[in-house]
């Protein structure tokens, strides 16, 4: 009987292999991070021949740096989606591979409640009001009779992506959230963009348009990243709150890549507070995608008897996390 869970994670930019035990250890993660040219977005085909390039490197690193011996192996999982065709069938096919030579069991992931079961696990949370914020999803989502459900989306662009492709238009190369990060926090010149919450979902495409032209017609770059970030953030903050205040949940979690973003984490935490709610934040090394994820999520589903054949072990390049039971949190 094994006590470990290797887990492969390629939906986007990232190729990543982890090894977590069943205790909630994570044994190794080792990444390679594919950055595009300047100015341009990830071109999921070129992501996934470098993923292609990097897979071997990564997954002995990983397996040799866990130290754990391949008979106390549990199981393999892997991101099954949703993310990029091109860089999902790669991972599938690395962890086929895999599970055949180690003859273990594949356990399919979906890659959004990888990355909420990680920071519960980190965070040592039980039953967040999660705020997910990251390259492919801004999504409010609580737990509820077997599946997490959706309390707040984004009608159009993500939250990484407004910060993407603004950054890409000033030349940035992808992923750009970081350094709007730091031209923000440098200053505090607020320029009105458009505030667009419906119902309690978000729309970012106005933000986008209107602070694009305001760069092209001069205005400084910090100052519209500023006026971005507090109007992007305050937007996602009220639909959290209304969430919260909805179903009355005690703990308020971020995750996802923009949870590294420091201003977010602030706003979000004045709100919670306000409601005697305590607040979290996954740990800066797991916000973004990253094998642990996949490693911790695919043990609990393993431990309740999820597996697929590797015949099925394909690719999901739109499947919504509020499609996916999950039982071993029932
Ligand atoms: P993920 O898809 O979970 O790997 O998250 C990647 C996204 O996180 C990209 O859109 C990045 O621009 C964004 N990101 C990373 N660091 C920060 C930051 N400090 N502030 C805002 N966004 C960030
Ligand atoms: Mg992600």
């Amino acid at each position: 009987m094994g006590r470990f869970v290797v887990g492969i994670e390629r939906t986007a930019h990232t190729f990543s292999v982890a090894v977590a035990s069943r205790e909630g250890k994570i044994l190794s993660d080792v990444r390679e991070v594919y950055t595009p040219p300047e100015g341009s977005g990830i071109h999921p085909y070129l992501a996934s021949l470098s993923h292609v390039k990097a897979a071997p490197r990564v997954l002995r690193d990983a397996l040799l740096t866990s130290g754990v011996a391949q008979g106390d192996i549990d199981a393999v999982a892997y991101s099954m989606g949703p993310g990029l065709g091109p860089c999902l069938r790669v991972g599938a096919v690395v962890a086929r591979t895999l599970a055949l030579s180690l003859a273990k069991p594949i356990v399919p992931v979906n890659h959004a409640i990888g990355h909420i079961e990680l920071g519960c696990l980190l965070t040592a949370t039980e039953d967040p009001l999660v705020l997910l914020v990251s390259g492919g999803h801004s999504m409010v989502v609580a737990f509820s009779y077997g599946r997490w459900r959706v309390l707040g989306e984004t009608l159009d662009l993500t939250l990484g992506q407004l910060l993407d492709q603004f950054g890409r238009h000033a030349g940035l190369s992808s992923p750009c959230g970081m350094q709007v990060e730091r031209a923000a926090s440098m200053s505090s010149r607020f320029i009105p963009l458009p505030y667009t919450v419906k119902g309690n979902d978000v729309s970012f495409s106005g933000i986008l348009t209107t602070a694009k032209r305001l760069l092209d017609g001069g205005e400084g770059f910090g100052d519209i990243c500023f006026s971005i970030q507090e109007t992007a953030f305050a937007m996602m903050v009220e639909v959290t709150e209304r969430a919260l205040a909805f179903t009355g949940k005690k703990e308020v979690m971020i995750v996802g890549g923009v949870a590294a973003n420091r201003r977010l984490a602030r706003m979000m935490e004045l709100m919670t507070r306000r409601h005697s709610a305590s607040f979290h934040v996954v740990p800066l090394r797991f916000s973004g995608d990253c094998g642990s994820q996949i490693a911790w999520t695919g043990h609990l589903a393993h431990s309740k008897g999820v597996t697929t054949s590797v015949e099925e072990a394909s690719t999901r390049q739109s499947w919504r996390l509020d499609q996916v039971d999950v039982p071993w949190r029932e």
